[in-house]
This record gives structure tokens, C-alpha cells and sequence, in this order.
């Protein structure tokens, strides 16, 4: 199969690269590098199956393809909050412009859409059939809101077109090749305690996540491709811990002497979340199999190479 991946030479979109690989696909990506980088997919680059575009998706462009992966966009808050018009543009005219070519080559379409369309939520956990509570004015909106809308393109293509479309609902998501400095938690803890300097617990570390390993995720999408089921469907471990709990337990897997500091709480700032996964268990028949503590071995592994090298 000739698969495209949106967003390819990021943190999840080059994991499931290196397994469409292994299955034997041939596999396009398609990337900005704008959070992206080439040494994510760099071991590829000699395999006359994958093959290496740079284009920004918001621009429209010609493919044939037999499935597309549409993930590309900025996921971790300092990215998507850097340029937030640009990130509207990525979620509205690059998701448009990827649902064109899958319906001009009638290619299956996979949205990667987030946990974020469920904004600070007041339903817990939160179940695909909950709408909600999204600031559309906030500093996330750009994110959430562009996700919404994703979603909104994506049912429409479906029901207009007889697009083939699948919508993945993912949930914090971490494992190696997080990009150090892309101020997401589970990163900024392990960078910051392998340098030896305070961990940064916003606000009073009370809210919580469900941190769900790479290869899990990646699974969970594939099956969802491969399956009937249109979605949306959450994706993500139900383990839910306080920020604080994260901070302990890395400080303790990595850096005993490491201290914690108290930062001011960011605006919008969801007080917890965690993924009602009965769907994709019924559906998918698919389920997280690696615990936090092994996912965070193999992160903080990673880290290691490349921060203490
Ligand atoms: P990432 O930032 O590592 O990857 C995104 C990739 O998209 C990068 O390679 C980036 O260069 C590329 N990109 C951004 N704008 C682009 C553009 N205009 N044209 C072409 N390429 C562009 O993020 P990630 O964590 O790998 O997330 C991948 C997808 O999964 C995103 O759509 C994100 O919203 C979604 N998601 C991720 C998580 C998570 O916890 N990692 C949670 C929910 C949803
Ligand atoms: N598009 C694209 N590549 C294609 C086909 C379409 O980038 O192979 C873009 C196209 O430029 C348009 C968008 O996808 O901006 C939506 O295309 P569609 O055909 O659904 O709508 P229309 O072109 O009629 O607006
Ligand atoms: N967070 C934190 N310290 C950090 C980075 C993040 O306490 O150095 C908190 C953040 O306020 C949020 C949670 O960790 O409550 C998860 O943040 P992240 O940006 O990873 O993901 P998201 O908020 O998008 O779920």
C-alpha cells in the first residue's frame, strides 16, 4: 500500500512511519520540519519504498495515494501558541487541502484529531459523546477550535463525498523523540532533571493527565485505519496521575536531588482529563499494554543520549 503521513518527521507521525515501514508499505511524508526534524527519519532515507516531501500543508498539492495519516500540526502548547494564526490555517485550509486529495484519489483518511476538543472538561473522563467545554477565545483556541473544525471538515467529506474518514481522538501521548525544549511535561521534567536543574510544576501540580506510550498510540491508529469504525474514537492510557505524581516520579527515576518549583498555572489550563477507552477496546479491541514506568524508562533513556552526549 502507498500510504501518506502529514506531520511524518514529528514525535508520533515518525514512529508510525518506522512500523508502516516494517510492514513493507511504501510510505511518502510530508513535512514542514516546522516541529519536525530529519534525524526522526533519517535511518529511511537510503529505502527506495519511502520517500521525503517538504511542503507546507496549507498549500494544496498532488498525490496519489492509497491511505493518508493526516497529522501534521504543532501539538505541544509554545508551538501551536507561537504563531496561533498559523495554527488555525494548519487545522482549517491544510485539513481541507488533505481531505481534496483524499477524495480526488479516493484514498482512506486518518484525522489525528486531540483530547482538546474536550477543552477544560466538565465530564469525567470524558466520553466520545461528550461536547465538551472550549474556551473559543483563550490561547488554546487556536489549537482546540482548529481541531474542532478538522473534525467538523473531516464528517463533512464523509457525508458530502463518501470520503472513507477515521477520527482519532488522542490523549497526552509522550516516548522518546519528544523534542526537548517543546515545553510539554513529560519532556520538561526529564530534560530538566537530568540536568540537575528544579522541575517546573505549574500551578499546584493538582491537576492531572493520562500519559500514554508511543507504541501504543501508534497501534491504536493503525487498527483504527484498518477497521470499519469512523470514529471518534479516544486514544490514550486511563492511568491518570496529578502533575505533581509525574514530577515525583521522575524526580525519583532520574535525579533524587533534582528540586520541584512552583510556576504560575497557564490560562485554560484543563484541570484533569482522562480517555473513557471503551470504545476503542469495543471497536478496536485495543488497549495501552506499556505502564507509565516502563514508557518512562525508555524516554528518559533517550534523553540521556541525546542531552548528556
Ligand atoms: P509534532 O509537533 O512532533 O509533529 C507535528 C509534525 O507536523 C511536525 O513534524 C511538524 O513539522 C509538522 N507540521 C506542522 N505544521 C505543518 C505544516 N503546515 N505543513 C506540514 N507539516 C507541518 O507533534 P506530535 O506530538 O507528533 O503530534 C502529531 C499529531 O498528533 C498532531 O496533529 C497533534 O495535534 C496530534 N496529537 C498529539 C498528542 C500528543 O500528546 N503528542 C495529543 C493529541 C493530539
Ligand atoms: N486539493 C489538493 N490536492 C488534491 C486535490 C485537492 O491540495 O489533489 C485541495 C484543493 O486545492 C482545495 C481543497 O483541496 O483547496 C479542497 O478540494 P475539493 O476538491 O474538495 O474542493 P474544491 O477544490 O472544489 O474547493
Ligand atoms: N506542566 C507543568 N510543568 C511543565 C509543563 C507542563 O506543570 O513544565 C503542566 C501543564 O500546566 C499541564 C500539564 O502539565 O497541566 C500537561 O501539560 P502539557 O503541555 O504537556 O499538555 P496539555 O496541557 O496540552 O495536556
Amino acid at each position: 500500500m502507498r500510504i501518506l503521513v502529514t506531520g511524518g518527521a514529528g514525535f508520533v507521525g515518525s514512529h508510525l512511519i518506522d512500523r508502516l515501514m516494517e510492514q513493507g508499505n511504501e510510505v511518502l511524508c510530508l513535512d514542514n520540519f516546522y516541529t519536525g526534524t530529519k534525524a526522526n527519519i533519517q535511518k529511511w532515507f537510503n529505502n527506495p519504498y519511502f520517500e521525503l516531501i517538504r511542503h507546507d500543508i496549507t498549500e494544496p498539492i498532488r498525490l496519489e495515494v492509497d491511505q493518508i495519516y493526516h497529522l501534521a500540526c504543532p501539538a505541544s502548547p509554545i508551538h501551536y501558541q507561537f504563531n496561533p494564526v498559523k495554527t488555525t490555517k494548519v487545522n482549517v485550509m491544510g485539513t481541507l487541502n488533505m481531505l481534496g486529495l483524499a477524495k480526488r484519489v479516493k484514498a482512506r483518511f486518518l484525522l489525528a484529531s486531540t483530547s482538546e476538543v474536550y477543552g477544560d472538561p466538565d465530564v469525567h473522563p470524558q466520553p466520545e459523546e461528550y461536547r465538551g467545554n472550549v474556551n473559543c477565545i483563550g490561547l488554546r483556541s487556536c489549537y482546540d477550535e482548529g481541531k474542532r473544525v478538522a473534525e467538523t471538515l473531516a464528517f463533512d467529506y464523509y457525508r458530502e463525498h463518501k470520503l472513507e474518514i477515521r477520527v482519532a481522538r488522542i490523549f497526552n501521548t509522550y516516548g522518546p523523540r519528544m523534542l526537548e525544549n517543546d515545553g510539554r511535561v513529560v519532556s520538561n521534567f526529564i530534560a530538566q532533571a537530568l540536568r540537575g536543574i528544579p522541575l517546573t510544576v505549574y500551578g499546584d501540580g493538582s491537576q492531572t493527565r493520562s500519559f500514554c506510550y508511543v507504541s501504543d498510540l501508534v497501534e491504536g491508529l493503525m487498527r483504527l485505519m484498518n477497521n470499519d469504525y469512523v470514529g471518534p474514537v479516544n486514544l490514550g492510557n486511563p492511568g491518570e496521575y496529578t502533575i505533581l505524581e509525574l514530577a515525583k516520579t521522575i524526580q525519583e527515576m532520574v535525579n533524587p536531588e533534582a528540586e520541584l518549583v512552583y510556576k504560575p498555572l497557564p490560562e485554560d489550563d484543563p484541570k484533569q482529563r482522562q480517555p473513557d477507552i471503551t470504545k476503542a477496546k469495543q471497536y478496536l479491541d485495543w488497549q495501552p499494554t506499556i505502564p507509565l514506568r516502563d514508557g518512562l524508562r525508555m524516554t528518559i533513556e533517550d534523553f540521556r543520549q541525546r542531552i548528556c552526549h
